[in-house]
């Protein structure tokens, strides 16, 4: 799609162009906080699956550089921490160490543990997503393994008390992840920012307040995840979906956020215009450094080139 054509759709994507941010989900992030007020008290943070960096920008603006202002040294204890992490390579940002790997594979888990130096984070946040196939269970499973993944990170790393945000996708399965997620935070909540689009099943557990079991052993996780849901698991926290009726069903609590008259992320918005007439599209914040379809562009880029040359022969 061209970047014009986006632009008259999204007004999300050209707010975030013309506010700084590498996209749109920047917005999420800032509606889930004016929410939750989640990055309250917070000096470490890890963001899961960053790039291309919008999310770390709002780690950045909103932690890093008013503590960087206000002390003199960046050695300063004050200073937030922030580790980011994505498969794709991303831009520099200003106060974000990154890491570049795979959030699923043990030893970037590791890479993000030795970084806190035996420290705990406070808050932990993730808006992995797989390429989308447009099948939902297989879109919906794939994206849970990405929150699996998430979940050993946090239970390493974060703190008693610390929050873990994690983008869902809202499904058949949304009530088990739910009791899973509720196994470890006293509260979780579903919120579903304004600028997340209402057509998308795209929503975000909001964990709270850390807590895993009394004796829990992170090496047990998936014993313990596989037995919610089970008749011999957990019984009053079995609530996969349609085994529990009425009375005693759980309600997952579920929550729209950001300003709710503000603007709606499924409609189209006139353009602001030049006192001439004239529209202009600003170009991306900082378009992908390596993206996977680089290839198929370079590819196809020749095969256009070949027949145009083919056609001139001809
Ligand atoms: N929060 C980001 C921002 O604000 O710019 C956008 C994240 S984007 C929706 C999803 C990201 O998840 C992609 O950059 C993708 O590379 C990353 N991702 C998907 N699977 C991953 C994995 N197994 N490990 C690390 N990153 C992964």
């Amino acid at each position: 799609m061209g970047k014009a054509s986006r632009d008259k759709r999204d007004i999300y994507y050209r707010k975030a162009k013309e506010e700084g941010w590498r996209a749109r989900s920047a917005f999420k992030l800032l509606q889930i906080d004016e929410e939750f007020n989640i990055f309250e008290g917070v000096k470490r943070v890890v963001d899961l699956c960053a790039a291309p960096g919008s999310w770390s920008q709002v780690l950045s603006r909103k932690l890093y550089l008013p503590a960087k202002l206000s002390s003199d040294s960046t050695d300063d204890d004050d200073v937030p921490l922030i580790v980011a992490i994505d498969l794709q390579p991303m831009a520099p940002i200003e106060g974000v160490i990154q890491v570049q790997g795979d959030i699923t594979n043990a030893r970037t888990a590791e890479v993000v543990i030795r970084h806190f130096d035996g420290c705990k984070a406070d808050l932990v946040v993730c808006d992995g997503a797989p390429d989308v196939t447009g099948l939902h269970d297989m879109d919906e499973f794939v994206q849970s393994q990405l929150i699996l993944a998430g979940l050993t990170i946090v239970t390493h790393i974060l703190k008693n008390g610390g929050k873990f945000i994690a983008k869902i996708f809202r499904g058949k399965d949304t009530s088990l992840l739910y009791c899973q997620l509720k196994l470890f935070f006293t509260e979780v909540t579903i919120a579903k920012p304004k600028s997340s689009r209402n057509s998308s099943i795209e929503a975000f557990a909001v964990c709270e307040n850390y807590s895993p079991p009394e004796g829990f052993n992170e090496k047990d996780l998936h014993r313990l995840l596989e037995k919610v849901g089970t008749p011999s698991g957990a019984d009053d926290l079995d609530c996969s979906s349609g085994w529990l009726e009425g009375p005693n069903k759980v309600y997952i609590p579920f929550l729209a956020c950001g300003d709710l008259s503000g603007y709606d992320s499924d409609r189209s918005y006139p353009l602001s215009k030049a006192p001439d007439g004239s529209y202009k599209s600003l170009d991306p914040v900082q378009p992908p450094i390596d993206p996977p379809y680089k290839r198929a562009l370079e590819m196809k880029k020749a095969s256009n080139h070949k027949s145009e040359k083919l056609t001139l022969d001809s």
